[in-house]
């Protein structure tokens, strides 16, 4: 069925959803996104998207072209007019059409775009079974570069990992910053397990505030669990007791060997599966 795309300040089908040759955020991958899902036909985790997707946005000298709650209304209105009851949204806004020079400043006005869609999961069986990760050698945009931080349009430096992922036949990749630590994964963060405390590296390390790694850090800590933010090494990754990436469309997924090292026993572990049951349900709006 064809969609209902939000494109400034309304809804048009799919087919006239169309943005120029000279928008900057196809010249030059210049503008900001997020993505979000819809659970039981709500948004979920609506404001606090929006509140990064506008960090992103001041963060480059961008202007999001609407005011936090006209936005939280178009967002609504797209999900609304596709029927989505369980989907993924794309929220992007663009530099808009410039000259074929870098000027930002000439650019006419910046644009919005909302995609309401169903969501692409990873198979369940990935769940069960866990997944397998690489180390890229591709390292994460230097802070001073393009700050990670920034949920840009420009995502080469993930796509570049992500090749290097699926080269070697397994869907992720993890990459490191230019100290060495740990950032991410290409579009995850990461989370271990040693000895019962539960690691992630901070924003610091070169990754993005994932929305499902501050929920799941949450969701722990009412387990009592510690978690302790903190730069991981490799070598912490090879060592681990359990290892599970989070994100918006993979939420919860344990790691059972990276670079060819197994970790634990070979199968997604007892916090990890714990994790993904709470996230789950907290995502649904079930009380735990
Ligand atoms: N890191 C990167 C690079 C991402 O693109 C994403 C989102 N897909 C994440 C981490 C996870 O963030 P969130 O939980 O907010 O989806």
């Amino acid at each position: 069925m064809a969609l209902k795309i939000w494109l400034d300040g309304k809804l048009v089908d799919e087919k006239d959803a169309k943005i120029s040759v000279f928008d900057h955020g196809l010249l030059y991958g210049d503008g900001v996104f997020e993505g979000i899902r819809v659970y039981n036909s709500r948004v979920f985790e609506l404001d606090a998207h929006i509140r990064r997707l506008y960090g992103s946005a001041k963060a480059i000298r961008l202007e999001v072209p609407m005011s936090r709650s006209e936005l939280i209304s178009a967002v609504e209105k797209t999900v609304e007019a596709n029927g989505v009851i369980d989907g993924y949204i794309r929220l992007l806004v663009t530099r808009g059409v410039g000259t074929l020079g870098l000027n930002p400043f000439i650019c006419e006005d910046s644009r919005l775009i909302i995609i309401a869609d169903n969501i692409q999961l990873y198979p369940e069986e990935l769940y069960e079974k866990g997944m397998k990760v690489i180390s890229a050698t591709t390292v994460r945009n230097h802070p001073l570069a393009i700050p990670p931080q920034v949920k840009s349009l420009n995502y080469l430096n993930n796509i570049l990992a992500k090749i290097e992922a699926l080269d070697n036949d397994v869907p992720e990749a993890i990459m490191y910053n230019h100290e060495g630590y740990v950032a991410e994964a290409t579009g995850d963060n990461v989370f271990i397990v040693r000895d019962g405390v539960i690691y992630t590296p901070p924003a610091e390390a070169g990754s993005l505030e994932g929305m499902t790694q501050g929920i799941v850090i949450e969701l722990a800590r009412e387990e009592n669990l510690e978690v302790v933010e903190k730069n991981l090494t490799r070598f912490d990754l090879y060592v681990c007791d359990e290892f599970f990436l989070t994100g918006t469309a993979a939420e919860v997924i344990g790691i059972v060997e990276i670079d060819g090292r197994v970790i634990g026993d070979g199968k997604p572990g007892p916090v990890t599966k714990l994790l993904r049951k709470k996230f789950f349900k907290y995502a649904h709006g079930k009380k735990l």
